[in-house]
């Protein structure tokens, strides 16, 4: 969706090298925006994707950092800045799965899944909107999940990091609602990538299944969802969560 501001404004993926977060990245520079791709360790993939961008017409950069440090977000934020400009759409897409039952679910399997998913999105955050207040505009897209509304079997810690960030948007978008800035998420369904790669095809059908579209999602599904909330002419929509599930949870 092609987004008429304009200046053009730069987006910030978090964890955007692969997956939905790749796929982010496209939608966002197809829709104008120049595009900050963070990676924490596949080097080649985003600087592959930054070529990709860059042959939309828009200006990208690969940046590394492990947004579950808050000293690296810092210089993350420093290092945009200086070669880019400020961030003006910032999308919390980095996320991880340490899955257990409760029983076998050891203290470091919760922190690591806390930190990744949802203190990541609090440094991120708290850095883009010194730079989002100074231009008075600014949105927020994080990416949660259906199992932050409902909570999986296995997933307690992803489960609370996912519904501890829709908490977590809602509270910026109040806080920040008068400052032309958003925050919304989106919490996908099934979705096609590596996170969900791991699962065997038995269980993968037993999944489509259950949703009323009958198929797992794509990324691309996912991307345009988070545009939308990108785009500026959704400036009075804000702490909304919008779950791209083919119909799994309608609530
Ligand atoms: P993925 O594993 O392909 O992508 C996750 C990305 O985040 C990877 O590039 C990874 O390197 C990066 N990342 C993880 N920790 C990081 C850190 N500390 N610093 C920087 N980067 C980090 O999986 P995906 O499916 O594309 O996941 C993207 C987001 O979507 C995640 O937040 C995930 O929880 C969420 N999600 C996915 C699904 C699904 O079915 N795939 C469903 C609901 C929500």
């Amino acid at each position: 969706m092609a987004d008429s501001a304009r200046e053009p404004r730069l987006a910030l993926v978090t964890g955007g090298a692969r997956g939905i977060g790749r796929a982010v990245a496209l939608e966002l520079a197809r829709g104008g925006y120049n595009v900050a791709v963070n990676f924490r360790s596949s080097a080649e993939a985003a600087a592959a994707l930054v070529k990709e961008l860059e042959s939309l017409g828009v200006r990208a950069g690969a940046f590394q950092a492990d947004v579950s440090n808050r000293e690296q977000v810092e210089v993350l934020f420093k290092r945009i800045r200086e070669a880019l400009g400020p961030v003006g759409v910032l999308v919390n897409n980095a996320g991880i799965t340490h899955d257990t039952l409760l029983m076998r679910m050891k203290a470091e399997d919760w922190d690591a899944v806390l930190s990744a998913n949802l203190s990541s999105a609090f440094y991120c955050t708290k850095e883009a909107v010194r730079d989002m207040a100074r231009a008075k505009w600014g949105r927020i897209v994080t990416i949660s999940s259906v199992v932050g509304i409902t909570g999986n079997a296995g997933q307690a810690n992803y489960a609370a990091s996912k519904a501890g960030l829709i908490g977590f948007t809602k509270s910026v978008a109040r806080e920040y609602a008068a400052r032309g800035i958003t925050a919304n998420a989106v919490a996908p369904g099934f979705i096609d990538t590596s996170m969900t790669e791991v699962l065997k095809d038995d269980v993968k059908a037993a999944i489509s299944a259950q949703i009323p579209e009958g198929h797992i999602g794509t990324p691309e599904d996912v991307a345009r969802a988070v545009a939308f909330f990108a785009h500026s002419g959704s400036a009075y929509i804000t702490g909304q969560v919008l779950a791209v599930d083919g119909g799994l949870t309608m609530c």
